[in-house]
């Protein structure tokens, strides 16, 4: 059900393994062209759109879009104790990983009298998309908020789709998270017009939502190609489409945990995508074999054996393990598994994945949740270039220049060479007009 790759008696390079690896029909750019009216009516009519886009999308029309502060309150009185002690205890690891992240400012003296100091800077506002469309998410309230608070950003929003079943309100279990994390800002509003009310803003009955400068989250498809699309305007963290686990796996691995770790991603989306990649036959086999029975016993079987079946996902035969590396490394999962017989050394050798979870006792399922580190990560082999969300997602580094008088002077010359070899010679008086004496020519003095 699974398909196959047969990499054996090869070696291949980047180009030929990007093109040969599996990869989900999840065609952003085709997902703009339904976005784009959606952002541009959001843009326009505001609250009303987003009354009128729940309603389509969402078959409920929220009460109201902002969540009163009761509604997030009473969510919390009323959470199932363990969930809110499996959630507390999610908030405090993710906290101390979260808090571990915080930069200092760092000053470098260039010269005598002349230093760069690096500010770290939160970002004043930020939007925070939490899923809830096939499954309610909130796991990444935690996610999202904990690195946020940590970075010391002062104003934050939470989104998240308005729920048929609970009167047109984000799910309760979401807003007694965001109780719990002290958020008191929350907004009935889903998918990509959820990325363009914060982007843009809107008014409902006097109360404005003020536009973010970032929105930050998970989500399917449509919340990918919103983010894509307002990018500019405002910032986003990686694109975090729908989740993908690589396992690379040795004759060591136990097939059941495999299988139970490539199910346990599938469940997300049917576009999820579940990749093994091994060099063991028997190994494969044994997997196939687990998958087989777990996908028919497991509670959301049409969309984990859709997502399995599905072009994204494959069990990857190779040579060896040095193949399989060059293969994760090229495949950049958001999630890696290693369960090879010494997982941490080859877990020192990857280079390209959103996290990697080394040995039989780490599974994705425990970053999922509870591990203390970010599950909001990058996805489409997005994990070469960028990283999952951290503390740094909410910062931004502010060089602070102070030169005095002798330092400007022992480098001056320098810069109007410079400008005048770029054709810019007003750069150059500039310096002129405070430090004559370094008139290229008469200087060095
Ligand atoms: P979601 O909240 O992302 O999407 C639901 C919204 O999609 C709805 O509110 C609706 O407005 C919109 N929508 C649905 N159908 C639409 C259509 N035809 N046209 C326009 N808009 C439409 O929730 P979801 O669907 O459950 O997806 C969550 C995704 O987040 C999954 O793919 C999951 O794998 C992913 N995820 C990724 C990470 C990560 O870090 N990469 C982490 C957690 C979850």
């Amino acid at each position: 059900m699974i398909p196959r790759l047969d990499l054996r008696g090869r070696r291949p390079g980047l180009r030929e393994l990007r093109a040969a690896l599996p990869r989900a029909d999840f065609d952003v750019e085709a997902a703009l062209g339904a976005v784009r009216p959606v952002v541009e009516d959001v843009r326009e009519r505001g609250a009303a759109a987003l009354h009128d886009a729940a309603e389509r999308f969402d078959g409920v029309r929220p009460p109201a879009l902002r969540v009163p502060a009761e509604v997030v309150a009473g969510a919390l009185e009323t959470l199932d104790p363990l969930v809110r002690a499996a959630l507390e205890e999610s908030i405090r690891r993710a906290r101390l990983v979260h808090a571990d992240q915080r930069r200092s400012e760092g000053v470098t003296r260039v010269a005598p009298g002349g230093t760069v100091r690096e500010r770290w800077v939160p970002v004043d506002r930020v939007g925070l998309y939490v899923p809830g469309g096939r499954a309610v998410y909130p796991s990444s309230v935690v996610m999202n908020v904990v690195p946020a608070q940590e970075a010391g950003v002062p104003s934050l929003a939470v989104a998240s789709p308005p729920q048929r079943d609970h009167g047109g309100w984000p799910h309760p279990t979401i807003l007694a998270a965001c109780a719990l994390l002290g958020v008191d800002e929350v907004y009935a509003v889903g998918g990509a017009q959820a990325v363009a009310a914060l982007a843009y803003g809107f008014e409902e009955d006097g109360a404005v939502c003020e536009p973010v400068s970032l929105v930050t989250g998970p989500g399917n498809i449509y919340v990918t190609a919103a983010k894509r699309l307002l990018k500019g305007l405002i910032g986003i963290d990686s694109e975090a489409g729908p989740t993908e686990i690589g396992v690379l796996a040795d004759d060591t691995a136990d097939p059941e945990h495999v299988a139970a770790d490539l199910v346990s991603q599938a469940e997300h989306d049917p576009l999820a995508a579940a990749v093994l990649v091994t060099d063991s036959p028997a190994l494969a086999a044994a997997v196939e074999e687990a998958l087989g029975r777990r996908v028919s016993a497991t509670k959301h079987t049409e969309r984990v054996a859709e997502a399995l079946a599905g072009r994204q996902s494959a069990v990857v035969l190779v040579d060896d393990l040095e193949v399989g590396l060059d293969v994760v490394n090229a495949y950049a999962a958001e999630h890696l598994e290693i369960h090879t017989a010494d997982a941490a050394a080859v877990a020192a050798r990857v280079r390209n994945a959103g996290a990697v979870f080394v040995g039989t006792w780490a599974p994705v399922s425990l970053g999922d949740y509870c591990a203390g580190s970010n599950h909001v990560l990058p996805t489409g082999g997005c994990a070469c270039h960028s990283s999952g969300l951290s503390v740094q997602s909410f910062l931004r580094g502010i060089h602070v220049v102070e030169y005095d008088e002798a330092a400007l002077r022992e480098v001056g010359g320098h810069v109007v060479v410079l400008a005048r070899a770029e054709d810019l010679p007003a750069h150059g008086e500039a310096v002129l007009a405070r430090v004559p004496e370094v008139e290229p020519g008469a200087w060095p003095p």
